[in-house]
Formats: C-alpha cells, sequence, structure tokens
C-alpha cells in the first residue's frame, strides 16, 4: 500500500462522502488494508468479498468507497454495535479479518489537526494504525448474496418478507416489526 494508491482512494472516497475529514482518512486507509490482508486489488467490485461494519460513522464512507461493497449488493452489512471496527470476508474461502481503529480505542486523543490527522493516516503503515483479529464470521440464513432466500408474508399485517427476515410465532410467520418493538408508529 502506498501513498500515491492512498492519494487516489481517498479522493474517490472524498467524492462519495462529500468532504474531507478525519473519519474518511481512516475509513480510505482501513477499507485498503481490508482489500490487502484479504490479497484483493483496488479499484474492483469483488463478488466473493462482504464487509460488515460496526458503526454508521464517517469511516463508513471511507470503506464503502474503497471496497465498492454495497447495502443493494449485500455485500455490505450494518450490525450498529458502534464500535471503530469492520470485517473483511473472503466468501470463498471463509478467511475473515475483523480490523479495528487503535486509536478510536484509546482514553486519551491525539492532540492534532485534522490536516495532521489526514496526513498520519496518509504516511504511516496500516500495521501501526489498526488492530487486526483473525475471524470465523457466523452468518445466518438468507444473510448471503445471491437468489433470494425463503419468503413469507406476514400473518399480522400481511406484507412480504425476503431473504429469510421472517420469524414464526405459533407455527405463523410474522415480520418483526409486528413480533418486536417496530421503529416506526404510524400516525396517519
Ligand atoms: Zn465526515
Ligand atoms: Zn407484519
Amino acid at each position: 500500500m502506498n501513498i500515491e494508491e492512498y492519494d487516489e482512494q481517498l479522493k474517490k472516497a472524498v467524492e462519495f462522502h462529500g468532504e474531507l475529514c478525519g473519519g474518511i482518512a481512516i475509513g480510505t486507509k482501513l477499507g485498503m488494508y481490508g482489500l490487502e490482508l484479504l490479497g484483493l486489488e483496488l479499484n474492483k467490485r469483488h463478488k466473493n468479498l462482504i464487509v460488515i461494519l460496526e458503526n454508521e460513522r464517517c469511516t463508513a464512507d471511507g470503506i464503502q468507497a474503497v471496497t465498492k461493497c454495497s447495502l443493494g449488493k449485500r455485500s455490505l452489512k450494518q450490525v450498529y454495535y458502534g464500535r471503530f471496527a469492520a470485517t473483511f470476508c473472503n466468501m470463498d474461502t471463509g478467511e475473515a479479518y475483523r480490523v479495528s481503529d487503535a486509536d478510536a480505542n484509546k482514553k486519551v486523543k491525539t492532540k492534532e489537526t485534522r490536516e495532521e490527522m489526514v496526513e498520519r493516516f496518509r504516511s504511516t503503515p496500516p500495521e501501526e494504525l489498526f488492530n487486526v483479529e483473525k475471524v470465523k464470521v457466523k452468518f445466518k440464513d438468507g444473510q448471503k448474496p445471491g437468489d433470494a432466500h425463503a419468503t413469507a408474508w406476514c400473518s399480522v399485517c400481511g406484507e412480504k418478507v425476503t431473504d429469510n427476515y421472517h420469524l414464526v410465532r405459533d407455527g405463523k410467520a410474522i415480520c418483526r416489526a409486528c413480533a418486536e418493538e417496530s421503529y416506526y408508529e404510524v400516525i396517519e
């Protein structure tokens, strides 16, 4: 991973995210490191790659821009842990690495300007910026890309639920919104 490659990827990430910020500088490097760990090339879409994000901050956009994984392709997952990490899985081999931002886990922040931070991420080897764990990812049935998985109709609201995201209660299919506390409330 050289500086020219980083600058090229950072430019794309900034375009995608809409601004240059510290999170984008980190996400770009983290995404590049994830690809490198799996031996995958830059500037390509990899059908065998799934990335799992643990937060929805600026870094997430950097990782998405670099890896080209997306929600609609089912190659990008969000687990909302709020931790500064992402996992990169090669679906052909099962090889997976969880990469976390070592800085973010420090309780005392390094005092630096945004420019200094970007420059640090640009010029420091990824091994010094991130922690890597080799992991085995437990995908649920229906989470993998490809053809649609089991479809069911909710016995309460009647809506169609795709990709095995329904639950079964008393032998009947039920969607998560009806089974658990829904994120919305109908007011009209
Ligand atoms: Zn940002
Ligand atoms: Zn329902």
